[in-house]
């Protein structure tokens, strides 16, 4: 099992009844770019179980972090949403995917389009310098049925605009736009409906969305994905990598439906 590092978990935080998030130790030959996915998991009866988890971490912290829905009957989140201080996970030495910057051309806005734990990459991309460097604007949108899914919403809000290292330029740049579905909230409806409809971009006061300009990333379901895609294709932005060049704008499923 040489492609495996055993990590030791060294935090737990509930979310609510459906999503965790834990942080673990970091080998320091883990190296990823920030939006990559890796294989996580547990040794269960002497074998690894392992399923692909985006790290919501970035790349320079010494420690791993992970966001986790939690399946009654999966067969890793089951047993995952019980860990504990000191439990031992398993991490693939290798990590991969394409919601990383050289995927796309340079642009003017950034647009990260997430559902429920398609946050994940997205963590580690807003706390990344270079992405600021790359964009005038980096919009966040998170989709989510209830208020308790919107995980990391306080340290969004408060705690990243107060970063003693780049909360200046969070504060210059990042909109973050959650947006629930079932409940009442200061935003509601679906991503793409507010989206096409120019209801997000008149909210946060930007033009809407043009392939000249913007660039996007974009994590979901499978659902949500395709209902994005035919979106962005129909306003004429083209989808990444195209045989192998960057374009206007990638996508990673959040799951894969079984
Ligand atoms: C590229 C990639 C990145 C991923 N990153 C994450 C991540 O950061 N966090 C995370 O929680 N999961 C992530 N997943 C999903 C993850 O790999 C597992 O599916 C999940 O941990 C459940 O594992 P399981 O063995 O308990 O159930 P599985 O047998 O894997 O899944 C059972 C069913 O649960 C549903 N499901 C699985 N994952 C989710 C989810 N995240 N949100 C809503 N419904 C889901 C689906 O209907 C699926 O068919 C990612 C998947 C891919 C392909």
């Amino acid at each position: 099992m040489s492609n495996i590092y055993y990590e030791k978990v060294t935090s737990v935080h509930h979310w609510n009844d459906t999503l965790f998030s834990f942080t673990c130790t970091r080998d320091p030959g883990l190296r990823f770019i920030n939006g990559q996915f890796v294989m996580i998991g547990l040794i269960v009866d002497g074998k690894p179980l392992m399923r692909a988890y985006s790290i919501v971490s970035p790349n320079y912290e010494e420690q791993l972090e992970f966001y986790s829905i939690k399946v009654q009957d999966g067969p890793l989140t089951s047993r995952l949403q019980h860990l504990k201080v000191g439990d031992e996970v398993i991490v693939s030495k290798k990590a991969t995917g394409t919601l990383v910057q050289d995927n796309l051309l340079p642009g003017k806005h950034l647009y990260l389009f997430s559902t429920g734990t398609g946050l994940a990459p997205f963590m580690s991309i807003i706390r990344d310098p270079d992405v600021y460097d790359r964009y005038e604007k980096i919009i966040l949108i998170h989709g989510v049925r209830y208020v308790s899914e919107l995980g990391y919403h306080e340290y969004i809000m408060n705690e990243l605009p107060n970063n003693e290292f780049f909360g200046e330029v969070v504060r210059e740049k990042l909109i973050y736009y959650p947006t629930v579905t079932r409940e009442p909230f200061y935003n509601q409806g679906r991503l793409t409906d507010l989206l096409i409809s120019g209801k997000l971009t008149d909210d946060i006061g930007l033009p809407r969305l043009n392939p000249v300009t913007d660039r996007v990333l974009i994590c979901g379901s499978p659902s949500m994905l395709q209902s994005c895609c035919d979106m962005l294709n129909d306003m004429g932005f083209k989808e990444s990598p195209r045989m192998g060049e960057p374009a206007d704008y990638a996508i990673e499923r959040a799951f894969v439906e079984k």
